[in-house]
């Protein structure tokens, strides 16, 4: 057996990796306070779970689902665009099913890059951007994004060449793993960057109903012009804790959806109809599900931050998503600091180059997990030397 050439492209996903060191440190009788993947601990509540009992015991759902999505899913999205977001999208038209965000993300590049391509890509940022740029042949044009900018994208550092090239950009807002929010000013000047130089904006959206503190994430077919150069990324999978569901869905400019139906219509064959009746009770009834999520985030958030913070660590607290993201103590890289950490206290996070090279000397902590195990956390980064953070 030899692997194609362009598996040398590609590392073994992070949190497979993650996965190898936590179980290395559990055989060594470690206990593992895990702040690592951001999957969400809360179970997919009852109603859901209830709905797709119903559902699954339908015929009906047994054969091919369409390839778009159901018709009755479509027009779900379409109502939730409507009722959360105040926008009016064309279910027949406007709106695709995926397998889960990832799976669209990843065949969105095939949909839109051609060889040589460059894809304009946040950096840090989610890491299946840049690898599904290589994989289809293109070339990740990485840009930095800072905690100095607020972590936006500096649209006038794009060179002219790039922006003329490159049929693509994605952006995370909440974003992971930075945790960072988008301003409304910020997000009208991609849609119009977007438009200007015909560059399909790909939100990536999966965040937007994990938020605190009264904020509330914005779509980016909010903005004028969106319609025109954007599609945007929904999960239900952070929202209604249902990430080993496999649902999400696409929504945007018709001609882009269209693109990408027929890629996928080829390589896939669409989300079990049961799990479609389902995803159609949830976003019905979102705003039950996220009121009782954020609650129960939002006191994590906090016990965690704060107990950092009077250790002397330097953390801010996001306004949104699952996330801190932190500066690793004594300047050191990240990789060096999260082995040690682990090393020392069993406590396990993600070091921030996994995100990109921009990524380096920060660390990522996922809130996951119960107010005991964080607070089993802050006990023993108590232990923790740190001489300086920042
Ligand atoms: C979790 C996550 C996704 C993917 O979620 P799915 O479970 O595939 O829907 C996409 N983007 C970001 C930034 C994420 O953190």
């Amino acid at each position: 057996m030899k692997p194609a050439d362009r598996m040398s492209q590609i590392p073994p996903y992070l949190f497979a990796r993650i996965d190898e060191k936590k179980a290395e440190a559990k055989a060594k009788g470690l206990d593992i306070v895990d702040l690592g993947i951001g999957d969400p601990d809360l179970p997919t509540p009852d109603f859901i779970v209830d709905a797709m009992a119903e559902a699954i015991r339908n015929p009906q759902n047994h054969n091919y689902p369409p390839y778009n999505g159901t018709p009755a899913f479509r027009e779900a999205v379409a109502r939730w665009y409507q009722s959360r977001f105040g926008v009016t999208v064309d279910p027949n038209r406007d709106v695709l099913a995926i397998v889960g965000s990832k799976e669209g993300i990843y065949h969105s590049f095939f949909a839109f890059l051609n060889p040589g391509d460059p894809a304009i890509l946040p950096d840090p940022g989610y890491p299946v951007y840049k690898v599904a740029t290589l994989l289809a042949g293109g070339v990740p044009y990485p840009v930095k994004v800072s905690e100095e900018t607020n972590y936006e994208i500096d649209l006038s550092a794009i060179p002219d060449d790039i922006a003329q090239k490159s049929p693509m950009m994605f952006l995370n807002y909440p974003n992971n793993p930075t945790g960072a929010v988008a301003s409304d000013a910020f997000l009208q000047k991609v849609v119009d960057f977007g438009n200007q130089h015909n560059i399909l904006i790909c939100m990536d959206n999966a965040y937007s109903e994990v938020c605190y503190d009264g904020y509330k994430p914005r779509s980016i077919l909010e903005f004028k012009g969106a319609k025109d150069c954007a599609i945007e990324f929904h999960s239900l999978s952070k929202t209604f804790n249902m990430t080993g569901w496999r649902v999400g869905m696409v929504v945007g400019n018709p001609d882009a959806i269209q693109v990408m139906s027929r890629l996928k219509s080829n390589v896939d064959s669409g989300i079990f109809k049961a799990i479609q009746d389902t995803a159609i009770v949830a976003l019905d009834n979102y705003k039950s599900v996220v009121d009782a999520n954020n609650k129960i985030y939002q006191e994590r958030r906090d016990i965690l931050v704060n107990g950092l913070n009077e250790l002397g660590w330097k953390v801010k607290s996001p306004k949104a998503t699952f996330y801190i993201w932190a500066k690793t103590p004594n300047g050191m890289g990240s990789e060096a600091f999260t082995m040690d950490l682990l090393d020392k206290t069993g406590i396990l996070v993600v070091p921030g180059n996994g995100y990109g090279e921009y990524g380096d000397g920060y660390f990522r902590m996922s809130i996951t997990t119960s107010v005991e195990r964080l607070r089993e956390a802050v006990k023993r980064f108590k232990t923790y030397p740190i001489l300086q953070t920042a």
